[in-house]
């Protein structure tokens, strides 16, 4: 078999790239269309309403399209929106909560950081000893260890210091309760590849009317959301964005906003829901109690390694699943439920691992 070979026939669970559903892919292989013109705008403006909609975005909401990884539409925002006199608060419980970190510092944002192992952050006793901040930055869903923080907490928070809710909605939009009104987001940050489960390369920053008012003029040529936001009035970007992926997009949004979004929510619950059940017998555990729909972190409850684990899975199953790094390369691995995942699949990880273990 070739190198290439070997990569398409992988079985993937892995939070981010995902499953992709076969209509999607099939739109993956046409030409692409040339974007200058009304055809493509219509479709731009579409994806931002079928967007805004998606996540309850109060009224006057716009949406930034960056042809770029998630990582990029993070580091847009803290630019775009943050300022070098003015302390944000950042709840880092994991790799991204800790990027977060790193480029607010990198863009010289005055840093108030909030560590925490695993915390819901609910009972707000985490941030009770914040001092006063211009914004919060929170991850929805904290990737790296499975863990789910309670947004209606922080945005209690916002509201008493009158700062900006900004949150990485990357790992949790459309697979978990997002909800730009009620969570008092003024920043949502998502992207392709997690559960819109597209190809990466696009990412979308869904702005409030409260975080358009503060943009300010940036320090990036081709991150500027004033821009953006000028040229996405007529349906445009200011640079060639990823045509094909826009494509998929909307096919995409066409059918969540068809069927609505709490289907959506509801289907990664059951196949969440099924794949834990299904491992509750094996030496393995939740790594968090609060747990997203969009993937299972599983902590070792033998001697086993987690690595040798994910490594066993692809070498005798093609079975993609996510290692951790760091303290946690041996103990925990990631499965995600993000996409096209059916219970079918799960019962094929399941099976897989039940030989291993
Ligand atoms: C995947 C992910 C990102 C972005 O990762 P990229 O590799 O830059 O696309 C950011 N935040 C969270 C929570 C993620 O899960």
């Amino acid at each position: 078999m070739t190198m290439l070979e070997n990569l398409i026939r992988q079985d993937v669970f892995t939070p981010g790239p995902v499953r992709m559903a076969d209509d999607i892919l099939r739109l993956g292989a046409v030409q692409t269309p040339y974007f200058r013109n009304e055809a493509f705008s219509q479709l731009v403006l579409e994806c931002e309403r079928w967007l805004l909609k998606i996540a309850n975005a109060p009224a006057g909401s716009r949406v930034v399209f960056l042809t770029a990884a998630g990582t990029a539409a993070m580091e847009a925002t803290v630019m775009n929106l943050l300022a070098q006199e003015r302390p944000a608060a950042v709840i880092n419980g994991g790799t991204f909560g800790q990027r977060l970190v790193d480029i607010c510092e990198l863009h010289r944002v005055p840093v108030l950081q909030v560590k925490v192992d695993r915390d819901p952050l609910s009972d707000g006793s985490a941030l009770a000893e914040l001092g006063k901040v211009d914004a919060l930055l929170v991850t929805a869903h904290e990737t790296s260890v499975g863990h789910l923080y309670d947004l209606h907490a922080t945005a209690r928070f916002c509201r008493d210091q009158n700062c900006l809710h900004v949150v990485d909605g990357i790992s949790a939009f459309i697979t978990d309760p997002i909800d730009m009104q009620s969570q008092g987001i003024d920043a949502l940050i998502i992207s392709s590849h997690k559960g819109l489960a597209l190809p990466p390369g696009l990412a979308m920053v869904l702005l409030s009317p409260a975080a358009l008012a503060r943009v300010h003029g940036s320090c990036s040529y081709y991150f500027d959301f004033a821009s953006h936001l000028r040229d996405g009035a007529r349906g445009q970007t200011p640079f060639t964005p990823a045509v094909s992926i826009f494509l998929q997009l909307h096919e995409r949004l066409r059918q969540i906003v068809e069927t609505g979004i709490e289907a959506e929510w509801a289907r990664a619950q059951s196949v969440a829901e099924y794949f834990r059940r299904g491992i509750s017998r094996l030496p393995l555990a939740p790594y968090s109690t609060h747990m997203p729909n969009a993937m299972t972190a599983l902590e070792m409850t033998n001697r086993a390694s987690a690595m040798d684990v994910v490594r066993e899975l692809e070498s005798r199953h093609r079975i993609m699943v996510a290692p951790n790094g760091g303290d946690l390369r041996d103990r925990v691995f990631r499965v995600s439920h993000m996409g096209a995942t059916s219970i079918n699949d799960m019962d094929r990880v399941i099976a897989a691992l039940a030989e291993i273990l």
